[in-house]
């Protein structure tokens, strides 16, 4: 367990948990996905996701990419 775990590396400011909207624009594609649950800076704003989240975003994006929406609003969910 490291201490510096919930101290931002950017700004030394205290991380806290959160939700964030997360925007892939792409090509074809704008994805937005919103209460993505996150990590944030409570100083600078910095946003992390964690590994889990990150790989089910990825997962969302690539669903709104395999259905050719031009424009994808939606909710963060977990994708099996
Ligand atoms: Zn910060």
């Amino acid at each position: 367990m490291s201490s510096s775990k919930n101290i931002c590396p950017l700004c030394g400011g205290l991380k806290k948990n959160g939700t964030t909207t997360f925007t892939a624009d792409m090509e074809d594609t704008l994805v937005v996905i919103r209460n993505v649950p996150a990590t944030l800076c409570s100083l600078c704003g910095n946003e992390w996701l964690s590994d889990e989240v990150a790989a089910n975003v990825e997962r969302i994006v690539e669903e709104a990419k395999s259905i050719h929406r031009q424009v994808e609003v939606t909710r963060y969910r977990k994708v099996a």
